[in-house]
């Protein structure tokens, strides 16, 4: 029976025992509810304990397993584990369903855990969780991931009203699973599995929330605009960031192709390794294959510097506006890599230009 007809039927009972003569049923006018009818706000949940034992007697059998789910809930809310798991077990007793069911399986957790028994605890959140609804199934997943020393998504309120019951059972609480943001808006054209790249090493730093985006060109001659050329450029780079410098991965978080694809590099969770020390918090490194600063000491094909190609710049505009949406980047923060560190001629005269151009010109947000 619905909890709300269980509240008609008790107060149509009071009235009966309160009136002598009996009270016309208030026609309820087609299509809308009947009004939910509880003990009255102003009650202490004592008090609320006391009004639900009154009605036990005259309730039916199945009324009465919904009024113990209730009376237990009120019983943990007191603080008092022994009568919430009796009054949960009685509920349990009778018919209930899937959901109600869930709702006696997980106060039998909560009477555990209000005694410092976790074990117990877990075993009954666990089995109350997959029928659960909201906001007990928030609540219970933020318990058990305390209890599993886990990580959870949850909102500071489930937090405050979990917070005697991880207090109970001398749990810390659990720490905050960092918010998986939307990536599918960032157009990629060669993965890392595409390009053929080593398996980043541990020794790198988790990134803070990203505000600015940096530019680089990687120095090096490149001419082919095929995948492969393309794929064997990015692995040499690779390498030359894990194995020569010791990086975790490669520095750059993606790098543009002579050809205009959009190649993924080290994973934006990971802090780049491009701008130099405290210069990469924040800051999201995109790198653009070629060589477009003359460096004559470094051998004849270096002499002559290169342009990034029309594609590059096109690739380079939607990455750029992407990256901007996704972290909301201001366009005051695009930079070229001189710009924010002085001693390099990276990204080269037509990259630093474009930096600057898209700052003065590009709305803010
Ligand atoms: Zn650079």
């Amino acid at each position: 029976m619905p909890r709300r007809t269980v509240f008609l039927v008790i107060i149509l009972g009071m009235l009966w025992t309160s009136c002598a003569a009996p009270t016309p049923r208030r026609a309820v006018p087609l299509g809308l509810e009947p009004p939910v009818l509880s003990p009255p706000g102003e009650l202490s949940a004592t008090q609320r304990l006391a009004w639900w034992q009154d009605q036990l007697p005259r309730l039916s059998t199945e009324d009465r397993s919904e009024a113990r789910l209730l009376m237990g809930e009120l019983e943990l809310e007191l603080h008092h584990p022994d009568a919430a798991r009796l009054a949960f077990y009685e509920a349990k007793g009778g018919p209930l369903s899937a959901s109600e069911l869930a709702r006696a399986e997980r106060g039998i957790g909560l009477s555990y855990f209000l005694e410092g028994n976790v074990p117990a605890g877990v075993a009954h959140l666990e089995k109350a969780l997959p029928n659960l609804e909201q906001p007990a199934a928030a609540e219970t997943s933020y318990l058990l991931a305390a209890a599993h020393g886990e990580a959870v998504q949850a909102s500071e309120a489930v937090g405050q009203r979990m917070a005697t019951y991880l207090q109970s059972a001398h749990l810390d609480q659990p720490s905050a699973k960092e918010q998986e943001l939307d990536l599918s808006a960032i157009h990629i054209d060669l993965h890392r599995a595409d390009w053929g790249a080593a398996p980043m090493r541990s020794n790198w730093d988790r990134m803070t929330t990203p505000y600015r985006i940096t530019v680089h060109h990687t120095a090096e001659p490149l001419f082919g605009t095929s995948v492969g050329a393309t794929a064997a450029d990015v692995r040499h780079h690779q390498q030359q960031h894990m194995n020569a410098r010791g990086f975790a991965d490669i520095g750059y978080h993606f790098l543009i192709d002579r050809a205009g694809r959009v190649v993924e590099g080290r994973p934006l969770y990971a802090q780049g390794a491009h701008a130099k020390g405290k210069n990469n918090i924040g800051n999201i490194g995109i790198c653009l294959l070629g060589n477009f600063v003359p460096q004559p000491d470094r051998g004849p094909e270096y002499r002559r510097a290169q342009v990034p190609t029309p594609l590059q710049m096109q690739a380079l505009d939607r990455l750029v506006a992407e990256l901007r949406a996704v972290y909301h980047i201001s366009a005051k923060e695009v930079w070229g890599h001189q710009e924010v560190k002085a001693e390099t001629e990276c990204p080269g005269p037509q990259l630093l230009a474009w930096a600057r151009r898209y700052r003065a010109s590009t709305p803010s947000q």
